[in-house]
């Protein structure tokens, strides 16, 4: 533990002691690499820190930092470190942020695993008391069979908030309150391409599965909806065809286009020429 500066003041031959600092500045960035005299900060007692402006393209508003110290009684002062530290203007990468709070809806992709916190919230304990043989009976035999029927013989289950998160989530994309469920003639829960789902979100969501409709494959609030209702605009019956105007039975001779000098058009009771 650091002893605790008794004076704010710096000590004279430490903030004297420039030329000391800008030697050894320039010893680490280079010649010519370092910037004019910035000022001096306490550090302790006959401890001072000298800063110089950093000339490096790459490290705009950065700054040189040597602090310099000397002993009781002692007239040398001498270099502490030198390091490049960032300014008030400087350039920094943003926080590092845990990747779990990183992680967006999306993100995982092919092949990608996603290891779930032992105390994940919005996961509970579920139903284990099942002999893994009993797991394996077939269905109607056992206890473990029954608790697989249930959809029990999970290590987690969704908890209350997992539940909640889940269906916040669900309304929010297809819910009620979305502009397509407001212009919607109808409501999924009469609709013949809702697939009703089990459990407790069963009585709020189904899965849309109309192909044409743009929450096909989605879940969705009872309470959605869309112009692909299965009811709500049904396509009118086609028309009955019409009798047939033409009787075929009966032949009707018509003239059309007599060709002038032929049979037709001759005149009753004239006589045609021979060429
Ligand atoms: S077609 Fe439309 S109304 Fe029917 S279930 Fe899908 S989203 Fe709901």
């Amino acid at each position: 533990m650091s002893a605790p500066i008794r004076s704010r003041t710096p000590d004279r031959l430490c903030a004297e002691a420039v030329d000391l600092a800008l030697a050894a500045a320039e010893d680490v960035a280079g010649p010519g690499r370092v910037g004019g005299h910035l000022g001096v900060q306490v550090e302790g007692d006959r401890v001072v820190t000298h800063f110089f402006a950093c000339r490096e393209d790459a490290y705009q508003g950065w700054r040189w930092a040597v602090t310099v110290a000397r002993a009781p009684r002692a007239k040398l002062v001498t270099v502490d470190e030198t390091v490049l530290v960032p300014g008030p203007d400087s350039l920094l990468a943003p926080s590092w942020v845990p990747w779990e709070d990183r992680l967006r809806p999306g993100d995982l992709g092919v092949g990608d695993l996603l290891p779930t916190k032992e105390d994940d919230e919005r996961l509970e304990p579920g139903y284990t008391d099942v002999d893994p043989e009993d797991a394996e009976e077939p269905v109607g035999f056992g206890p473990g069979a029954v608790a697989q029927q249930l959809g029990l013989g999970r290590p987690r289950v969704l908890s209350p908030l997992g539940l909640d998160l889940a269906a916040d989530r669900w309304e929010e994309h297809f819910g009620v309150r979305t502009a397509m469920a407001q212009a919607a003639p109808a409501h999924c829960v009469s609709c013949g391409f809702l697939v009703k789902i089990g459990g407790p979100l069963g009585q709020a969501f189904g899965v849309c599965a109309n192909e044409y409709a743009p929450a096909d494959g989605h879940m969705v609030s009872l309470g959605f909806g869309c112009g692909g209702h299965s009811e709500a605009a049904v396509m009118p019956a086609v028309p009955p065809m019409s009798a047939p105007v033409v009787d075929d039975y009966e032949i009707e001779p018509v003239r059309v286009h007599p060709e002038a000098g032929s049979v037709d058009d001759a005149e009753p009771g004239e006589e045609l020429g021979h060429s």
